[in-house]
């Protein structure tokens, strides 16, 4: 199979602020702002893991941040149990350090831009190899994030370290402004059609 050089690929998702005290969807999003994205590529990535090679992720606690608190990497694990599902080859587990993870989960302040979420994402050809998700905790405007706007920035960030990319509607997870604070089926349909077999065996 032809090597292909890796790609870093940024993906970011926007904060600002519209309505924290939304009317129901969807007449207010619970956040927005531009997001960055996306080289144009053939084939769409996944991770190619069987279900006893589990993804190590490593959820980097942040004591010093500002604003900052434990409940968050829980929050956060919480995030990767809600797009598991048995219809697709990959499961995760928790390890304790970042040079034993496929999977890094690191905070930082704020985002460049309106961003309040990032993934770099390691593709090698169609394969994803490691990804590395930064969460901010506060917006461009320097103001706290609520635990809302974390768990959509999260369950975000998510999707795409598993190869999820944009989609148009405003009642995804995958949507580039935060809309909605959890995953759909349809976001849920989504993964099991990027994990159904290839016919070229990419990653094999
Ligand atoms: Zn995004």
């Amino acid at each position: 199979m032809r090597r292909s050089i890796p790609l870093l690929i940024p993906v970011y998702i926007g904060a600002a602020f519209v309505a924290v005290n939304a009317t129901a969807f969807p007449t207010s999003p619970v956040a927005a702002a531009a997001d960055v994205t996306n080289v144009a590529r053939p084939v769409r990535a996944r991770w190619e893991r069987s279900p006893t090679r589990p993804l190590r992720v490593f959820i980097e606690p942040a004591p010093k941040a500002t604003g900052w608190r434990p409940a968050l990497t829980h929050a956060v694990w919480a995030g990767f149990a809600r797009w598991s599902t048995r219809d697709i080859p990959i499961r995760f587990v928790r390890v304790t350090n970042a040079s034993a993870a496929d999977v890094v989960v690191e905070w930082v302040d704020a985002l460049p831009g309106k961003s309040i979420g990032k993934t770099w994402r390691e593709d090698v050809g169609g394969v994803i190899n490691a990804a590395r998700v930064t969460l901010a905790l506060h917006d461009h405007r320097g103001r706290a994030l609520s635990d809302e706007m974390q768990r959509g920035a999260t369950l975000h960030e998510i999707g795409h370290l598993l190869g999820l990319e944009h989609t148009g509607r405003r009642d995804s997870i995958m949507y580039p402004q935060v809309w909605v604070t959890d995953v759909s089926a349809t976001d849920l349909w989504a993964l099991r059609t990027l994990y159904r077999d290839r016919p070229h065996g990419i990653g094999d």
